[in-house]
């Protein structure tokens, strides 16, 4: 249960890396401008992220629920939040040691997810700030998902939760385990954790492959007509393809991650 380095998990992330900034810059190489520059800025800073994430989260150890390997971890901060992706419980990191995280934790922001069903109806009498019995409700709404519930609350506390659309399905995401774990529970629904490789699809995202490579070849016919501005314009469709083929390798890559380093 000791963290250790893993070499897969920080290998694999930065050969992902690399594909993302040949993504980047492939507009600058075929069509050079102020436009695809500014394309290739844009999206080299995402692979910056990543290439710090890779680094901070190269640990794995094995889970104290099931003894699979979870991956993803980091000793710089407490990872609360993360789920084994094996038996789903909730685990910390303490010190050098991943433990199950304690049935009372609330962490400091919406950590513990929990996917819905439609709309859940009347909540489990726990505030989701904190654990503790809720006292009143505060209304939260999410737009884009279409879903409006009134979050439990104590005396003490505002909600410290996040409706948003993930995957495909409305999550829920509460600072309280207590909330989580009793709705969950309650409603058979399952819980997901808030790990930096927690948000991968729920598939190849493949219509934005074929979308990307049909704008960048699009790039390649605008730049052989006789049109003022071809180059530029053809840029500007390179650029686009690149943005939308980057959500294909960024999707991809977090399926394939899970096969390969297995988290
Ligand atoms: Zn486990
Ligand atoms: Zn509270």
């Amino acid at each position: 249960m000791t963290l250790r380095r893993s070499s897969s998990s920080l290998s694999y992330d930065l050969a992902w890396a690399a594909v993302r900034l040949g993504v980047a810059f492939v507009p600058v190489i075929l069509f050079p401008s102020w436009i695809t520059w500014i394309v290739a800025v844009l999206l080299a800073l995402g692979v910056v992220f990543l290439i710090v994430a890779a680094f901070m989260y190269a640990y794995v150890a094995a889970c104290p629920g099931c003894g699979e390997r979870v991956h993803g971890l980091s000793v710089k901060v407490d990872c609360v939040g993360h789920q084994c992706p094996h038996c789903k419980r909730f685990v910390e990191v303490e010190g050098d040691k991943l433990v199950l995280t304690p049935p009372d934790r609330a962490s400091d922001g919406p950590s513990f997810g929990v996917l819905l069903r439609g709309s859940p109806g009347e909540l489990p009498d726990i505030c989701c700030t904190c654990g503790a019995p809720s006292t009143r409700t505060r209304a939260l709404t999410d737009t884009k998902a279409n879903v409006s519930l009134d979050a439990p609350v104590c005396d003490n506390h505002e909600p410290s939760a996040r409706l948003r659309k993930a995957a495909g399905r409305v999550r829920l995401d509460v600072a309280s385990i207590r909330f989580a774990q009793a709705l969950g529970e309650r409603d058979g629904l399952a819980l997901v954790g808030s790990g930096p490789y927690s948000e991968a699809p729920a598939r190849v995202p493949w219509i934005s492959g074929l979308g990307g490579i049909t704008l960048t070849g699009l790039g390649f016919v605008l730049a052989r007509q006789e049109l003022p501005f071809k180059e530029l314009f053809a840029g500007i469709a390179a650029g686009l393809g690149a943005f939308v083929l980057m959500h294909f390798v960024v999707g991809a890559g977090f399926l394939v991650r899970r096969r390969i380093v297995g988290d």
